[in-house]
């Protein structure tokens, strides 16, 4: 191996080409597609997908690997070197619908699930590689050790499947943990009708953030008046005690109305 890999960005490189198969499979590419991925690493998903003949935007933080990336000179590869949390995703994907293909550095995966909901107009498909725990939690239903933020602002505007568990030997170094690639369609709208989308994805982080409060609880400690929360609650018949992990995405998209209206 001519690179070290580095902790720091989360270098576990893939080497099981079945699960790139299975990936591949799912993100259904033609030459008519334009995909991104991100962190191509040493490239063994990067050249399985211009393979498909589909136009890539390949964005790699780590300069090095960047740079053994160009080697490859193909035309319909695009390479952008930089942190994709600070790029401006609007203006490096100027001609949307791209498909969204990567196995990600784990420790940025949720801020990078908030980034793409910022940019939800911009992918067709997103087919990525997760720590199965958070694999576990995008996919998880309301009340439920896994149930989060981000499964509920997830599920609200795509469907997730999961595609296959990955176990730690099919990468260089293996990772401590297990991981899982999910599937994410685009939903036409919202699964519920959201009047207001801001009020949405705050009540939602209200709700959770002191999972063991009831959510009259939550959400005061979240800023909202007491009046409010009451009158809100019992107009959509919820009991103030339960857990805000316990709602479901309509009683969510109902609340986070009532609050807009
Ligand atoms: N796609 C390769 C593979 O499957 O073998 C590598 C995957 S590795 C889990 C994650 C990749 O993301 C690494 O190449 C790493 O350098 C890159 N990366 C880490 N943080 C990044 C960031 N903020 N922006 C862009 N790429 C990043």
């Amino acid at each position: 191996m001519p690179i070290r890999p580095k902790k720091k960005f989360g270098q576990n490189f893939l080497q099981n080409e079945h699960v790139i198969d299975r990936i591949l499979a799912v993100a259904d590419l033609s030459e008519n597609d334009r995909v991104v991925e991100i962190g191509p690493g040493l490239g063994a998903l990067t050249d399985r997908l211009l393979g498909t003949g589909a136009h890539l935007l390949a964005v790699e933080v780590d300069h090095d690997l960047a740079a053994l990336l160009t080697e490859r000179d193909d035309p319909n590869l695009k390479i952008t070197t930089g942190d994709v949390l600070k790029l401006d995703w609007a203006a490096l994907l100027p001609e949307p619908p791209y498909k969204l293909v990567a196995n990600l550095p784990y420790n940025i995966s949720s801020q990078i699930l908030f980034k793409i909901l910022d940019h939800r107009g911009l992918f067709s498909r997103l087919v990525l590689m997760f720590q199965k725990e958070v694999g576990d939690r995008l996919a998880a239903v309301p009340a439920t050790r896994d149930y989060g933020i981000l499964s509920v602002l997830m599920q609200t505007w795509y469907d997730v499947k999961r595609v296959v568990r990955v176990s730690p030997g099919s990468f260089y170094p293996p990772p401590k943990v297990e991981s899982v690639v999910l599937q994410f369609d685009p939903l036409s709208e919202s699964r519920f009708t959201i009047h207001n989308e801001r009020v949405y994805r705050t009540l939602v982080r209200g709700a959770f953030t002191q999972r063991r409060k009831t959510i009259r609880n939550s959400l005061l400690a979240s800023g909202w008046s007491a009046e409010t929360i009451d009158r809100m609650l019992s107009a959509n018949d919820i009991d103030p005690k339960r857990r805000g992990e316990t709602l479901t995405l309509r009683e969510f998209a109902e609340l986070s109305n009532f609050l807009t209206d």
